[in-house]
């Protein structure tokens, strides 16, 4: 794949051009030289009838003499460019000819001659019979007199001379031909400038990114399809190394949140291996051991919810609950936690029960995750809020804390994956920062939205919405 394309068009260009000059030189030919010989034949015929019809019947009507006659009919061959004229009686013999008086004693007879030769038209092309050494459109008229075909007024003509006439014609066929040809140049030049560069463009692109470099930039301006279609491909190129880039990322942060742990995992067993911890003090980091499992284990079991979330984005179980129920299930699961801190929930609920339309066990996650990051950024004897609101067919929740807060530039990173701010690093070893991404993952699939109000240093706030049961809306009305 070099030049195919741009030699295959020059080739149907050249082809066209060829194609051109084959029609032109026989359709274009044939039809002009019938053309011309008609047109002719027909002059000439309606001369050979006037003058059957005048001096020839004359002379048959014996008003005339053949002199006269030879005469009047030299000097009308001359009008017409030397076409000699005869006339020639039925049997053959050559009666008279505009061209050379005839010798009376020495008969001309044309052997062979045949009027009907002529068929449905009136005129034949060849050396008539003989009489000339070159081909000839000769026209035939009858005399007619006393009711009777007395002789023929035939008059010839050279065909060299309509030949010329159709080369003539030919050239200036050709030249306009020319002149075409070099015109579809332009086409050509179009072609090459809005179709071909822009492919050679975009074939070295792909090729590009299929060796893997995807930061190879290259631009097509224009605003038709190539444009279109190199926009749309540099766009793709620019999402994979995106993606690439994520992926990159994505695999640092995992070593690096399994590493630490097993690490640590590693440094207490070999210390109690070689006797460094004394075996009384074994349970204390036996516990440590454990904790750091079992933070091995929150992280593994959140990046497959992750990974589901992601292949099997919107297979959501969705049914109507009711939300309230839920956040005081979630809620109470913390109680042991917020007693330790000694951090109350306070909960603002709606009326009694309100139902949305959601998946349950998800939207448990979401308040799980939620909730545990407010406990965590928390500082200790505060309260929680946790509160629902209704407006039109939504239903907000919110979960406001009174914690550490958020620095501002950091609000739109904390749900990307593996995202913790500095502030929050001292606080909470233990979180992996895959919480936020997976609240959002499921809020997105069920098409509503999250937001975060946050004050660094006084607090931080997350809502999002649900969407309220049918049956709720339906009591509303
Ligand atoms: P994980 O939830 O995976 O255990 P995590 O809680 O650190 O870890 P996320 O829940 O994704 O991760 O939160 C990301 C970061 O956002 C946190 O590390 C913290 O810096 C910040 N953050 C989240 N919630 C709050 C909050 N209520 N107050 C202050 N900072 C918060
Ligand atoms: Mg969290």
């Amino acid at each position: 794949m070099k030049r195919t394309l741009y030699i295959k068009f020059l080739l149907a260009y050249l082809l066209f051009g060829i194609f051109g000059f084959v029609v032109v030189a026989t359709f274009v030919y044939g039809m002009t030289y019938e053309r011309l010989k008609r047109d002719k034949a027909d002059s000439m015929y309606q001369m050979a009838t006037r003058i059957a019809n005048t001096y020839a019947a004359d002379l048959y009507n014996s008003e005339t003499s053949l002199d006269a006659v030879h005469s009047e009919l030299s000097s009308l061959s001359m009008y017409m460019e030397g076409s000699p004229i005869w006339i020639v009686n039925p049997s053959g013999r050559l009666v008279l000819d505009s061209s050379r008086v005839l010798d009376p004693v020495e008969e001309i007879v044309i052997t062979g001659f045949d009027p009907t030769v002529t068929g449905s038209s009136y005129y034949t092309t060849g050396t008539f019979w003989g009489s000339f050494n070159q081909e000839m459109l000769s026209v035939f008229a009858p005399i007619t007199a006393n009711y009777k075909v007395q002789a023929y007024v035939v008059i010839h003509t050279p065909i060299t001379g309509i030949e010329a006439k159709t080369n003539t014609f030919l050239n200036i066929s050709y030249l306009m031909l020319i002149v075409l040809f070099l015109l579809s140049l332009i086409i050509l030049i179009f072609f090459t400038e809005l179709v071909y560069v822009p492919l050679r463009k975009i074939t070295t692109a792909t090729e590009q990114y299929a060796a893997g470099n995807m930061g190879y930039e290259f631009s097509v301006e224009s605003e038709d399809e190539m444009g279109y279609l190199s926009a749309s491909l540099s766009y793709m190129a620019g999402e994979i190394a995106r993606q690439e880039d994520d992926q990159k990322k994505f695999i640092a942060n995992v070593s690096h949140d399994f590493r630490s742990p097993l690490t640590s995992i590693r440094g207490y067993l070999v210390a109690m291996q070689d006797g460094t911890i004394p075996l009384d003090m074994y349970d204390r980091y036996l516990g440590i051991v454990i904790n750091e499992t079992d933070r091995l284990t929150k992280l593994t079991n959140e990046m497959l919810t992750l990974n589901n979330l992601n292949t099997r984005g919107m297979l959501l179980d969705k049914s109507d609950f009711d939300i309230n129920q839920v956040i005081r299930n979630v809620a109470a699961s913390f109680e042991g936690t917020c007693r330790e801190k000694r951090i109350a929930i306070e909960l603002i609920l709606t009326d009694d029960t309100m139902l949305v339309n959601a998946d349950v066990s998800k939207i448990q996650q979401v308040l799980y995750n939620l909730i545990d990051n407010a406990i965590k950024f928390s500082h200790h004897d505060s309260s929680i809020k946790i509160e629902t609101t209704e407006k039109h067919s939504k239903v907000f929740v919110s979960v406001k804390d009174s914690g550490i807060g958020i620095p501002n530039e950091d609000q739109k990173l904390i749900f990307d994956r593996f995202y913790k701010s500095d502030l929050s690093r001292g606080k909470d070893k233990k979180g992996t920062g895959l919480g936020l991404a997976i609240v959002k993952e499921i809020i997105k699939a069920h098409e509503e939205n999250i937001n975060v109000i946050s004050t660094q240093g006084v607090g931080t706030e997350f809502i999002f919405s649900l969407p309220k049961a049918a049956a709720m809306d339906a009591e509303d009305e």
